[in-house]
């Protein structure tokens, strides 16, 4: 039998990789794992986690304003980019500690630096080489920059998270997650938003109702949204930059935000040489199990171009260690899986749209709420939330629930284990409030949304 340095070697110290290699670890097997920049990855150092620590500096806004109706006078309100900035990087330092940690601990070997593949079981790092019998690439992704001339004058979500300064103003590009959530952060703080789309409304993909009701309340909030717009090109003038438009329009703003997704991180992996199958955007091809085209190479999480997802990246690499290393076959569950935009107010989802659900099973029913929640009453505040339940008429199922509204993503997380156990429409209607609160609106919903009219 072929004797290797490793049973697994990981590339990329991202959320999926870091996850399988420190449960392979735990199982007795002999690990290391190669990461080119900080151990963490996306999410702990360029996503998620940075994102949401401005989020919540970005809704102290929110609290100063509402407080007024509340009894509380405020006064002057200061607001330091810096400090903030500072106090983030000093978390993600510390993030970055327990990571190490963490993989430390069972005894996964951490190399520092670039991995590429040489053949299904080598692995070369820098000068070194390391033979392994299982190699698993979790490499994750990277954004992408629209193709048009100038593009290289626009921030990423990686620099937007690491201003020096905030801009006066920022014209956002793309509607989705990444975009809303830096066009809520920013615009909270002061910086005058623009959102350029190219389709007709944010969020593709999403509920209609969900996307519509958004889009009023970031209006709402003085975010402006330019539906319908084909950028042409960046210009770069002495007062910052311009967006100009295929029709002329210039949208011109001391920063340009490109947040027009995201592509695997595939280049310079040696995939061709080793043979790895993957898709015309470079995402990696696996099966159900997570492995590639070669018997002894495995990929995870964002490169291979399925569903972008911090918890996603962890299950796949868990079960595939589970599968491998303790013998418990495993695969993961693509079902209702709960997400959430970090935009203000937030978006959250679970399980079908009504568009997606209507084509697919034709008879439903829907129930939606839109309402001021109760905080607003005396801030005085005008926004509303959106509750929406989407179900299966015959099995009467629930199949879908959307919100847009405070702790939306609170609520839904737990929404989601009831969508995975199957609960019905009946089984929501027997569920006990928890009164006062946003979530008691969803096992409250009686009214079925009229049935749209057949288009003749
Ligand atoms: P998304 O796919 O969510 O959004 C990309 C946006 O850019 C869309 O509005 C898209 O328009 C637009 N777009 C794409 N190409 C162009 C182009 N050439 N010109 C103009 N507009 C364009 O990508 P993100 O980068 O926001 O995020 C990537 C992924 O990361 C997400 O899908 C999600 O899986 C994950 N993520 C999750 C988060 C969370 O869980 N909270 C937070 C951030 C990211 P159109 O709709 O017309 O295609």
């Amino acid at each position: 039998m072929a004797s290797y340095d490793f049973d697994l070697f990981t590339i990329g110290a991202g959320s999926g990789g870091v996850a399988a290699s420190r449960r392979a670890a735990s199982y007795g097997a002999k690990v290391a794992i190669a990461e080119g920049s900080r151990v963490g990855g996306t999410c702990v150092l360029r996503g998620c986690v940075p994102k949401k620590l401005l989020v919540y500096g970005a809704q102290f806004a929110d609290h100063f304003e509402d407080a007024a109706g509340f009894g509380w006078e405020v006064g002057e309100t200061a607001f330091d980019w810096s400090r903030l900035i500072a106090n983030k990087d000093r978390e993600l330092d510390r993030l970055n500690g327990i990571y190490i940690g963490l993989l430390e601990k069972p005894g996964v070997r951490i190399v520092n630096g670039y991995a590429r593949l040489l053949d299904p079981h080598t692995v070369q790092v820098g000068s070194e080489t390391f033979t392994a019998k299982t190699i698993l690439i979790a490499t994750g992704g990277h954004p992408v920059l629209p193709n048009v001339p100038g593009a290289e004058y626009c921030l990423t979500s990686n620099e937007a998270l690491e201003l020096p300064a905030l801009p006066e103003s920022l014209v956002v590009l793309g509607g989705g997650y990444i975009a809303l959530e830096f066009a809520s952060i920013f615009a909270a703080l002061g910086v005058a938003v623009t959102v350029l789309l190219r389709g007709d409304n944010v969020l593709r993909g999403f509920d209609r109702d969900v996307r519509e009701h958004l889009a009023t309340e970031l209006g709402r909030r003085g975010i402006r949204i330019v539906a319908g717009v084909v950028l042409e090109r960046i210009e770069k003038t002495q007062a910052g930059l311009v967006a100009v438009t295929a029709d002329g329009r210039r949208f011109e703003a001391g920063q340009i935000l490109a947040a027009t997704g995201r592509a695997p991180n595939t280049r310079d992996l040696g995939l061709e040489a080793a043979g790895i199958e993957t898709d015309p955007r470079g995402g990696i091809r696996v099966d159900e199990w997570n492995r590639t085209n070669l018997h002894s190479v495995y990929a995870v999480g964002d490169v291979t171009d399925r569903v972008a997802l911090t918890p996603i990246a962890i299950a796949e690499g868990r079960a595939l260690v589970e599968t491998l290393f303790n013998g418990n076959p495993t695969q993961v569950s693509y079902q209702n899986i709960p997400t959430a935009v970090f935009c203000n107010p937030p978006v959250a989802t679970v399980g079908l749209t009504e568009e997606r659900a209507r084509a697919m099973l034709g008879q439903i029913d829907v129930y939606r709420t839109s309402f001021r929640p109760m905080k607003n009453t005396l801030s005085g505040r005008e926004e509303r939330t959106l509750m929406k339940l989407v179900v299966d008429r015959d099995s009467d199922r629930v199949l879908g629930c959307h919100m847009v509204g405070p702790d939306g993503p609170e609520i839904i997380q737990g929404l989601a284990i009831a969508l995975n156990c199957g609960a019905t429409k009946k089984q929501f209607d027997q569920t006990i409030g928890l009164h006062p609160s946003a979530a008691e609106e969803f096992v409250t919903m009686r009214e079925k949304v009229p049935e749209p009219t057949p288009v003749a």
